[in-house]
């Protein structure tokens, strides 16, 4: 194992003798599967799924130009945020940075580990201060987060600037990709070759249109994918998601069409809620949702909620005052928004 990674690596986990399910031992066609206790009388469901999701990963591996063995699945990608406490921050003893404002899990996982969190400021125009994010780190520091496309703000960061975090940091540099099918920046999943310490992370559940499914996807360097093999459950993707994962895959084609059928409609989103007086600002967007600056955010999120449109009320997040942030819907519901926020006297 690299060294760099070895020494950030909870001294319980590295020494882990990971449990070992049948299905590991053994692969190919087998005359008779007595290994695993299953009930071979009905077929259907009776069999334990691959641990590993073999195929649906080479079919991932085709699309993202990354190697099998450089990719994690996880139900969601709350299972792959998870594993990076599990995996590298001892409870009590070691902390995680991250950039504020961003996704509310980061934080939730952290206090559920017991490991201390660290937000650093954004700049208020939501770009990113490299010097003040690593100024917050210390020895015990072992992970960085950063989002991008960043929720909720909706700006991507400079791959430049990424690169810069990763390459200074001696820690786990995380970079969450779940909204980067919408961003002209593209993925940093090219470039895990270079950044033995950096993971990068994706989801089926924005652009891909399978929420449902809880699946999330980490692309990292052999040793920490290994590691994240190591403590996860061992069947942790069920048969029928791994199914229609390949089924959803086969659809990489429309996926493409659609998220950029989305920016198009979130650029007419946009223009049309510049056009109303409660609205005083629209963040730029890299993503498929917008976070809009209005008078009195309280009162036209409750206008809004009454009416049967939910947004989301971001005003007493750090940096986002009289904020909400708005998902870029189909056009009925584009519309929908928009006559209702005319009727609240925008
Ligand atoms: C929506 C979202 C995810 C997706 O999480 P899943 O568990 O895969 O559904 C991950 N990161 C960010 C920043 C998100 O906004």
């Amino acid at each position: 194992m690299d060294r760099t990674i070895e020494r950030l690596v909870r001294p319980n986990i590295l020494n882990l003798a990971p449990y070992t399910c049948a299905r590991n031992e053994y692969t190919g066609e087998a005359r008779a599967w007595l290994d695993a206790n299953e009930n071979s009388l009905i077929d259907g469901l009776n069999r334990y799924p691959d641990p590993l999701q073999l195929e649906v990963k080479a079919r991932l591996s085709e699309l993202r130009g990354v190697p099998s063995d450089m990719i994690f699945l996880g139900v969601g990608s709350d299972e792959c945020i998870d594993l990076c406490y599990r995996v590298f921050c001892r409870p009590g003893i070691d902390n995680v940075v991250a950039i504020d404002p961003t996704y509310g899990m980061y934080k939730v996982c952290a206090d559920i580990n017991d490991v201390e969190y660290r937000p650093v400021d954004l700049n208020p125009d939501y770009s990113l201060d490299v010097d003040r994010l690593l100024a917050a780190t210390d020895k015990s520091t072992k992970v960085i987060w950063i989002c991008s496309p960043n929720n909720p703000t909706g700006n991507a960061f400079p791959p430049e600037k990424l690169e810069e975090v990763a390459r200074r940091f001696d820690g786990i540099t995380v970079i969450d990709e779940a909204y980067v099918d919408f961003s002209p920046l593209g993925s940093m999943a090219g470039r895990l070759a270079a950044y033995p310490r950096m993971i990068v992370m994706q989801t089926f559940s924005k652009a891909w249109a399978a929420a449902a499914m809880r699946l999330g996807i980490a692309y990292a360097s052999r040793d920490i994918i290994d590691l994240f093999n190591k403590v996860k459950y061992p069947y942790n993707i069920n048969i029928l998601t791994q199914r229609e994962a390949l089924r959803v895959l086969e659809g990489a084609y429309d996926v493409r069409i659609t998220a950029s059928r989305l920016v198009e409609l979130r650029k007419a989103l946009s223009a049309e809620l510049l056009k109303l007086n409660v609205v005083k600002e629209v963040c730029p967007s890299d993503a498929n949702f917008l976070l809009v600056k209005v008078d009195d955010a309280d009162r036209l999120y409750d206008y809004l909620k009454k009416e049967g449109v939910i947004v989301r009320n971001r005003s007493r997040v750090n940096l986002c005052g009289g904020s909400l942030r708005i998902t870029v819907g189909n056009p009925d519901e584009n519309s929908l928004l928009l006559e209702k926020i005319k009727q609240y006297g925008g």
